[in-house]
């Protein structure tokens, strides 16, 4: 469906959970989250409706996320249900991928495509820093795990931070030569609160291209990423940079976080609650969503923290 100002939006990204097995210090607060009622989060059944409703709009890209998705129980049949609906051409997932070990061949055969997988150091000690309280050979034997289930497409997501992993850049970008898989770096984002790190730890995507000077520009559709390949290597090195260059003008995507609120924008707060609705009315909804969102949300600086009004784990990243 085309929005309010001509975007074709067709990828819809859609939490499970706000719960999580780790503890990312940009992400989370050290507690972790409340456990809300059941009552407030959105069934099974609601999340089907709500991809049906989607892609009755035009939706052909789903993307299950979190918290982590993985720590739902009934994920399996989440990603099996919503691979069926009509309309979805593409799943994919994205984890911290600590639990894929046990899952990834379940998901590839309940219809999940590609998966992300999120690690933002090669360190042990960083890892259990960053992510409080994960271990480092946990999300490695993951994304072999990933590899072995035969995805069409593995992708590891490291969020750039100064002073923690900027001396990481070329060994995660050799993972590239070493896997079949595209490495992202992601600029980090302001968001509600970021917890330890504040924009003081924001270094820019281009600092990427400094640390590489091997890796020449590849063409063709990377989505969002701009990418780039070291020679010979097997996958890309793509940049995420939300901060330093919006892509508001091409955005394509919705979110619907697990308490049943659509976002049209991430870094906005305009929120369309679809809890408890029928068919007919998250449709509606949806489409209202759609048609209203926004143009461009606003600078995103020390300054101008994202207004979203929630952490990316109780929004869908
Ligand atoms: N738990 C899964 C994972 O970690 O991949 C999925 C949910 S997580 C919220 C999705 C992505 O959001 C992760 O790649 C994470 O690094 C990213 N993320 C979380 N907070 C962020 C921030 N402040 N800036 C940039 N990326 C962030
Ligand atoms: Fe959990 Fe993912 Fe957030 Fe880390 S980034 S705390 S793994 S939801």
């Amino acid at each position: 469906m085309t929005d309010g100002f001509g975007r074709n939006v067709n990828y819809l990204r859609m939490s499970v959970t706000e719960l999580c097995n780790l503890r990312c210090r940009y992400c989370m607060p050290a507690e972790g989250v409340c456990k809300k009622e059941h009552a407030e989060m959105l069934t099974e059944e609601e999340m089907i409706t709500a991809v049906e409703a989607a892609a009755s709009l035009g939706i052909t890209k789903l993307r299950i996320t979190g918290g982590e998705p993985l720590v739902k129980k009934n994920i399996l049949s989440i990603c099996r249900r919503a691979a069926q609906v009509a309309g979805i051409r593409e799943l994919a997932l994205t984890t911290n991928g600590v639990l894929l070990p046990q899952f990834a061949r379940p998901l590839r055969e309940a219809g999940v495509e590609r998966v992300n997988i999120s690690l933002d150091t090669l360190n042990p000690e960083k890892y259990s820093y960053i992510t409080r309280i994960g271990t480092l050979s946990d999300a490695l034997a993951g994304i072999q795990a990933a590899l072995d289930a035969g995805f069409q497409k593995v992708k590891i997501n490291a969020v750039l931070i100064g002073g923690f992993n900027d001396d990481e850049i070329l060994p995660l970008a050799l993972l590239t030569k070493q896997y079949p898989v595209d490495v992202r770096f992601i600029e980090l984002m302001p968001m509600y609160d970021s917890g330890d790190f504040d924009q003081s730890a924001y270094i820019p995507g281009s600092v990427v291209l400094e640390r590489l000077p091997e890796a020449v520009p590849v063409s063709g559709d990377g989505g969002v990423a701009k990418r780039y390949r070291l020679p010979d290597a097997m996958g890309c090195i793509g940049l995420i940079n939300p901060v330093s260059a919006q892509f508001c003008g091409t955005c394509s995507r919705i979110r619907l976080t697990a308490d049943g609120k659509l976002k049209p924008c991430l870094h906005s707060p305009e929120e369309y609650p679809i809890k408890g609705l029928s068919f007919p009315e998250m449709r509606a909804q949806m489409e209202r969503a759609i048609l209203w969102k926004p143009k461009w949300h606003g600078n995103l600086n020390a300054a101008h923290r994202s207004r979203a009004g929630r952490d990316m784990n109780r929004i869908g990243g």
